[in-house]
Order: C-alpha cells, then structure tokens, then sequence
C-alpha cells in the first residue's frame, strides 16, 4: 500500500475527501499536526500561525515532521504541496522531505477558486488567508511535479466541486486502486 501523499489549498477540502476515505485501509497522517506538536513545545499557539514563523524556523519543523512521518507505512499524508509564506510559495515537499517520506502516490485535491473562497469564509475555526486562489493551485501543480520526479510517485487529481463529495472519494478511491 505504501504512501499516499494528499495535498490541496488550504479550504479545498482535502480533510473531508480523507476522512470520507477512512475505509481504504490507511491511516491518516496530518503533517501540520506532526508540525504543530513539535512547535508548540516552542510556544505556538494556534496551528495557522506556522506558517507566519520564520521560513527557517518552518524549515527546521518541517523536516522533524518528514523524518517522523518517513518511519511510517500505510498511511495518507495530508499536506500542502506549497505553503504561502511571507517570502513567497515555499515547498511542503522540498528534496529532503519527499525523499524521507518516498510516496508512491501524490494526490492534488482541487476545486473552483470561487468555491473554495467560500468554504474558507464560512470555517470560522481557522484563519485563512486571502489570496490568488487559482495562482496557489497553479504553483501546487508545479511543486507536485518536482517532488513526483525526484520520488518516481505518480501524480493524480481529485476535483473536490460543491455538493459532489462522493465523486470526490470515489475519484480518490479510484486512485487508491480500491
Ligand atoms: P493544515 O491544517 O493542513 O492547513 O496544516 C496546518 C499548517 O501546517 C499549514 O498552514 C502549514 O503551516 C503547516 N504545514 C502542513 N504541511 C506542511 C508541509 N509539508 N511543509 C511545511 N508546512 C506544512
Ligand atoms: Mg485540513
């Protein structure tokens, strides 16, 4: 089964497709989960405030995040193929991270600018930022690919539209090879 990497903007709903997906015999990894743990021993507060941390501090706890989930097998990684910082698009799978975790698979979860724009205003639980949606999906397309050429995963797409959450999972599923 191996490792399936699962990335999408933020608000795309890739937390949805997984957890709709729970049956397909993997467990669900959160690399921001995995980040936050290590930096909240540092003080962070709230888990959308990583990504305002120094881009070397982000660095440091991202690489914790890979090495810890590099050990493991059988799972679905939910992550971000890039992440908007204050100094630009920056990797979530930059060599060192992709190459410690080795996924078979990498998976894009996409949607309609304008759909995940209004997933985002409406989840009050999390601070999103305001952004060039379709840029960030562009740029993610792009960072997909390095981490698939230096890895050899292939590089598949779930379309994650308003009110089609089971052609979402079943678009996953069929990815999965379920
Ligand atoms: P999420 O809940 O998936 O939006 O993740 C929360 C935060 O974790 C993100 O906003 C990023 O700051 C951080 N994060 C998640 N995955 C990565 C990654 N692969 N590389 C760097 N930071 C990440
Ligand atoms: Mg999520």
């Amino acid at each position: 089964m191996g490792i399936v990497i699962v990335t999408g903007v933020p608000g795309v709903g890739k937390s949805t497709v997984m957890n709709a997906a729970k049956d397909f015999g993997y467990s669900i990894v959160n690399f921001g989960t995995t980040m936050f743990e290590e930096a909240q021993k540092e003080g962070v507060k709230d888990r959308d405030d990583l990504r305002k941390l120094p881009v070397d501090v982000q660095k440091r706890l991202q690489k914790q995040a890979g090495e810890k989930i590099g050990q493991m097998d059988n799972i679905i990684v939910d992550t971000h193929a890039s992440i908007l910082t204050s100094s630009g698009y920056w990797p979530g799978l930059p060599e060192w991270t992709v190459k410690a975790i080795m996924p078979n698979q990498i998976v894009l979860v996409e949607a309609l600018p304008e759909e995940i724009e209004k997933r985002r205003s409406k989840d009050t639980s999390r601070t999103r930022d305001s952004d060039d949606i379709g840029l960030h999906q562009r740029m993610n397309r792009e960072y997909a690919i390095a981490a698939a050429v230096m890895t050899g995963a292939a590089v598949g797409f779930v379309h994650n539209n308003d009110n089609k959450i089971d052609e979402a999972v079943e678009q996953f599923r069929k990815i999965l090879d379920k």
